[in-house]
């Protein structure tokens, strides 16, 4: 168990981006804006816990982008460099939640613990669950350690790598489909049940570059390269093709994979099935012939993830294209895991 209990106040400091947790009706619909105090008013705060806020952004995080992820990235590690805190919690929209909780589980090197959290329904409403989520999220920020950044959201503790939004509006959003929780929260307790496998950290991308433009392409019955390779026309430096099945494509696809890959662009094979691994099982445009033609594999990750550690291995500032991929192929495989697709308990 990493968990501590002992009558130390701690000191945790809570990082507002927006999202629904900060959502309120603006007369067409809703939008981030209320400010991370007004967000942290409406929360109890368990024993012992001292929060400080900081407003980064206020947005949906749909429109998240690489840029806000880097400066999510610095505030943590900010923070961080300040003995004195015990831990962060980060408050964020649910859609791309599972991209910045696994970038900055990439690049996270410190046994203090970074949560994720947010809310299904909307800001300073009786019925909303924000005020728990955030509550519980304090609790593992200040009693976990040494399990990386997790994903805390309605009494479940998941980690960053895998873990994705399943559920468009239930109070549940968030599972591994194709890996097991870390454990759970009730009756003033933190259990944690297993601990993630992590690759080793990566540093802290160089500040005043320009983000590498990554994009997902979605293969579909009827579909062509035109989309495949409007991306590598509009200077993709990767691209994550989301197969069907294990991750299948057509012949033509793994031609304009093999092009795209000669021009130096490096293709990650993701799957649009909900869970399980992508597998080099078929030819005629499956995943034989596309890792032929020098995509890699994603393993279990799903699309949006793949497409984080591909950005990750991009930002890394490795010059030579081998040892990109080589790097790239150990963010995607990450925990080697004996059975990959165990069944979600909830
Ligand atoms: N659209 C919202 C967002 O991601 C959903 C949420 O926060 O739950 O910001």
């Amino acid at each position: 168990m990493k968990w501590t209990r002992d009558n130390r106040p701690r000191r945790i400091v809570v990082i507002s981006t927006g999202g629904t947790i900060a959502s309120r009706w603006n007369g067409s619909g809703y939008t981030a804006d209320a400010s991370g105090d007004d967000v942290m008013a409406t929360a109890a705060l368990p024993d012992n816990v001292l929060v400080e806020v900081r407003d980064l952004f206020n947005v949906n995080s749909s429109r998240m982008t690489t840029d806000r992820q880097l400066a999510l990235l610095r505030a943590v590690h900010e923070t961080l460099a300040d003995p004195g805190v015990d831990g962060i919690v980060v408050t964020h929209g649910t859609d791309t939640l599972e991209e910045s909780a696994f970038f900055l589980d990439l690049h996270h090197d410190d046994p203090r613990t970074v949560v994720l959290t947010g809310a299904q329904r909307p800001f300073g409403t009786g019925d909303g669950d924000g005020p728990g989520n955030l509550y519980d999220a304090l609790q593992v920020a200040a009693t976990v350690h040494g399990l990386g950044v997790l994903v805390v959201f309605d009494g479940l503790v998941h980690a960053a790598r895998g873990t994705v939004k399943t559920k468009t509006l239930d109070a549940d959003p968030f599972a591994d489909p194709s890996g097991r929780r870390v454990g759970r929260l009730g009756f003033g307790q933190v259990d944690i049940e297993r601990e993630p496998e992590r690759p080793a950290a990566l540093p802290l991308p160089a500040p005043g570059r320009p983000a590498p433009r990554v994009d997902i392409v979605t293969h579909h019955s009827d579909a062509d390269p035109v989309l495949f390779e409007a991306a590598v026309s509009a200077g993709a430096r990767g691209i994550v093709l989301v197969g069907t099945g294990a991750g299948n494509a057509t012949p033509e696809i793994a031609d304009a994979v093999a092009r795209a890959v000669d021009q130096g662009v490096h293709v990650v094979l993701s799957t649009r099935v909900a869970s399980g691994p992508v597998a080099e099982v078929y030819t005629g445009g499956g995943a034989v012939d596309l890792a032929a033609a020098g995509a890699v594999l994603a393993g279990t990750l799903r699309p949006g993830q793949a497409r984080i550690a591909l950005l990750s291995a991009l930002l890394a500032d490795i010059p030579s294209y081998e040892r990109r991929t080589q790097l790239l192929r150990g963010l995607l495989d990450g925990p080697v895991r004996a059975e990959p697709a165990l069944a979600v308990t909830h």
